[in-house]
């Protein structure tokens, strides 16, 4: 993130998505060889918001696993009781939907958060950044762009049409990094993986939340920041 000297780590993603021992079942354990990267103070004190927002948006979205709704019911509903605020405050516009489990064919009424897409994006940019210093063993030094899949436009009169790149680029991710590796030592809660794309000097850096959210990180040599459109293409091209 910075050229400061590294004063401590940072464990990416945050270790505050992976449940804690007190809240599984005897002798499942969540934390096994978490991800950590060298921090400076600045870095690693100034992201505690980011990885609270962070951990709110991705432990409520609908298609995720048992995990995240046992993570929900435990740790996040204590740190909502002792800070009603901060929840309040996440949750401040909403709007009541009705799901559908395409499953089952179920539904469910429900409602849906307005997210700060800033922030998401912010906190998942960090992610990748950390990622690539891990998985890399350097420092990237150009752009990040991240496209979390489980935002949806909504609201806008133009809706449909906005979420089309993005939707586009979801179903080409799944599809294209179905046969890649997975990096991960607890896929329930994280994994990641990598298509590193020579021929577009390009990286391309798929994050899995808790099996049901998604995002798609872009690394482009040139600092370019190319739209969910360009980047469907590019994982289609791209070569692992
Ligand atoms: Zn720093």
């Amino acid at each position: 993130m910075c050229d400061a000297p590294a004063t401590s780590v940072e464990h990416v993603p945050p270790r505050c998505l992976f449940p804690e021992q007190k809240d599984l079942p005897q002798g499942v354990d969540l934390r096994k060889q978490l991800i950590t990267v060298p921090s400076c103070d600045l870095h690693n004190g100034s992201k505690s918001d980011d990885d609270e927002y962070l951990l709110y948006a991705l432990s409520m979205n609908i298609p995720n696993n048992q995990i995240a709704a046992n993570h929900f019911g435990t740790k996040i509903l204590r740190a909502i009781k002792q800070n009603p605020a901060v929840i309040a405050r996440f949750t401040a516009e909403q709007i009541p939907v009705v799901v559908e489990d395409t499953d089952s064919g179920q539904q469910h009424e429900t409602v849906a958060i307005k997210v700060d897409h800033q922030r998401l994006k912010r906190a998942l940019e960090v992610i990748g950044r950390g990622l690539y210093f891990h998985h890399f063993h350097a420092r990237w030094n150009g752009t990040v762009a991240a496209y979390p899949h489980f935002v949806l436009a909504m609201t806008e009169p133009n809706a449909e049409k906005l979420n089309e790149p993005n939707e586009k680029m979801a179903a080409i991710a799944k599809a294209y990094f179905n046969d890649l590796p997975c990096f991960c030592e607890n896929p329930e809660v994280f994994c990641y993986q990598v298509a590193n794309c020579a021929a577009e000097s390009a990286v391309i850096i798929l994050l899995r939340f808790y099996q049901g959210s998604h995002a798609t990180l872009i690394f482009k040599a040139d600092g370019s920041i190319v739209g969910a459109g360009e980047t469907a293409l590019l994982i289609e091209r791209g070569s692992a």
